[in-house]
């Protein structure tokens, strides 16, 4: 049996980006997109494209580009958005209840289906569709229901004890927003958001030049 194929994160990244700009364009009415255009609408460079496209099949044709409908269903595909993936929040705080309230997830692939907190103030009210739940009920919760993803949206002391009833109820995939590392068996894929790295990031490129606006571009060069 062969290896699977080791796709980098900033790969990812990328792939998400140009499913981006394709659903941008096409509801503009645009049918083929040549991979310099697609560069220059993400900030890479053409060679970046055809690179990141062709690892994963032959999709533009010689001489026109790629056809917008074709490739956008293929990066679907690709990054498992053509179905929907059940998701819960743990920690119903300002970000966890910003989250479960923005309308664009279940469009985007994650449907929000649970939330849970220890408030007992919380407990029992509600955020859109989502009743407040209690933690303890999260692991079988996420087991019955067959949850994919976990958001963790809890204050860092209780982050771990969020993953550990995540990974318990089954949970493969977990975005965490606690400023803390997470222990995690191997199987278990941990994204963490921070944007305080980002904001230092526009900190940086202010500093480095006050005067010329300066673009910085996400994810390496890989
Ligand atoms: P908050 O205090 O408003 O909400 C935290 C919620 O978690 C509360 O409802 C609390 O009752 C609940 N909670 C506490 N212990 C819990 C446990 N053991 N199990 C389940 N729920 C529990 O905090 P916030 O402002 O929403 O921030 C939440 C987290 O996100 C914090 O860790 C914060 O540092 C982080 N944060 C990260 C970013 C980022 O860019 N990554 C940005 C903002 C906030």
């Amino acid at each position: 049996m062969s290896s699977p194929r080791k796709v980098s994160d900033s790969t990812v990244r990328r792939l998400s980006s140009y499913l981006r700009i394709l659903r941008d364009i096409q509801s503009d009415g645009t049918h083929t997109v040549s991979s310099e255009r697609l560069a220059e609408l993400g900030g890479l460079t053409s060679a970046q494209v055809r690179k990141d496209l062709s690892f994963f099949g032959n999709f533009g044709v010689r001489g026109r580009g790629y056809d917008v409908g074709d490739l956008r269903t293929a990066l679907t595909g690709i990054l498992g958005l053509d179905r929907t993936w059940k998701t819960v929040v743990v920690g119903a705080g300002r970000l966890g209840s910003a989250l479960i309230s923005y309308p664009e997830f279940p469009n985007q692939g994650f449907a929000i289906v649970g939330v849970f907190d220890v408030d007992p103030s919380k407990l029992g009210r509600r955020i859109g569709d989502c009743e407040i739940r209690p933690v303890q009920e999260l692991r079988d919760y996420a087991e019955r229901e067959s949850i994919s993803v976990g958001i963790i949206a809890t204050p860092r002391v209780a982050a771990q004890e969020a993953a550990d009833h995540l990974v318990a109820g089954g949970i493969r995939a977990i975005l965490n927003f606690a400023p803390m590392a997470l222990d995690v068996p191997p199987g278990v894929t941990v994204r963490h958001v921070n944007l305080a790295i980002e904001l230092e990031g526009l900190s940086f490129a202010i500093t480095e030049s006050s005067n010329v606006p300066t673009t910085i571009e996400t994810g390496d060069a890989d």
